[in-house]
């Protein structure tokens, strides 16, 4: 179905009802978007950012004075957000339980960009069962230098490992310079093995190819590999969601994409904040059809 061009216009959506203040403020300074320009994006782009975001606990990069100066990375409440921005008790290491946040719809998001935020990142699972992890995140992180071309090859290589072994996977431009590999999962394992198999599917790719692939953090092992960033599997961790925008120069956009038209990328940020009706559109098409979706187990837990 096309879209209407009135709903297209890059005006806050009617549901949303959130008053959005400072809508001058410059908050991307070497581009020159606004705070109101980045509420016109998210009230665009929440219907196809929601089936993504809603509904899971999300950590906030706020930075209410603009990306150029404090930003901060929130995961619990301040009290302030506003009643579609809601809580889910989650229990700490210590035993103790903490609020986090979540959202379920364009007014809770509309909140929280009302509230200075700029990103959204997610669980790997659901607010009603944060024991139950639902997708798995393969965040590619080259060392610097390394060309976007072998980050794409890498993607595309970890797709047919993952192809190996019965499962379907999907490419996400982070926005910045790496690519994540996503794969959605039923849910029925704990973290444990989540994290597990996420570790040890990245242990043996760099075993397998360790001029290629690093599976540890470590910046100064890096040289010229890509690390392949497991550690966002972990029960607490996060990653950038989909149709996020970043605290980057030019306001860029995390964005989803089909196998076949990552080849043509040159970079991880070929879309920004003022894409919002181009992103509408290219939701709507064929090869984005059921992205992020799969009905899959993980093998062997
Ligand atoms: P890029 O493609 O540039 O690597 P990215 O989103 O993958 O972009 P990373 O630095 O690789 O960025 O990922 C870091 C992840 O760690 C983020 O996706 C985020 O969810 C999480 N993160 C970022 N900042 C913090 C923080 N201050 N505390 C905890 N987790 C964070
Ligand atoms: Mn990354
Ligand atoms: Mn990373």
């Amino acid at each position: 179905a096309s879209v209407e061009p009135e709903q297209a216009k890059a005006s806050p959506a009617p549901a949303a009802k959130v008053e959005i203040s400072s809508r001058d403020r410059v908050v991307f300074p070497d581009s020159g978007q606004t705070k109101g320009q980045l509420a016109d994006y998210y009230a665009t782009v929440a219907s196809i950012m929601l089936p993504f975001a809603a509904n899971r606990p999300i950590s906030l990069v706020r930075c209410p004075q603009g990306r150029a100066k404090k930003c901060f990375f929130q995961k619990h409440d301040s009290g302030s957000f506003g009643d579609g921005v809601h809580h889910v008790a989650i229990r700490e290491k210590d035993g103790g339980h903490e609020d986090y946040l979540y959202i379920d719809d364009p007014q809770g998001l509309l909140q929280c960009v009302q509230m200075g935020t700029i990103e959204f990142h997610g669980w790997a699972a659901r607010s009603g069962d944060v024991e139950a992890p639902d997708r798995m995140i393969f965040d590619l992180d080259p060392d610097e230098g390394l060309g976007f071309d072998e980050v794409k090859q890498a993607a595309r290589d970890i797709r047919d490992r993952l192809a190996d072994l019965g499962l379907t996977s999907f490419a996400m431009l982070s926005g910045g310079k790496g690519v994540h590999v996503v794969v959605p999962l039923t849910t029925g394992h704990d973290w444990d093995q989540h994290k597990d198999f996420a570790r040890r599917f990245a242990e043996a790719l760099s075993l397998a190819e360790p001029d290629r692939f690093i599976a540890t953090m470590s910046k100064a092992k890096r040289k010229g590999k890509i690390f392949i960033d497991w550690l966002r599997n972990q029960r607490g961790s996060t990653a950038i969601l989909p149709y996020s925008a970043r605290a980057r120069s030019g306001a860029p956009v995390a964005i989803p994409l089909a196998w076949n038209e990552l080849k043509g990328m040159k970079d991880a940020h070929p879309y920004s904040i003022d894409d919002a009706k181009k992103l509408l559109d290219r939701a709507q098409s064929k090869s984005l059809h059921g992205w992020g979706f799969a009905d899959q187990r993980l093998p062997d837990v």
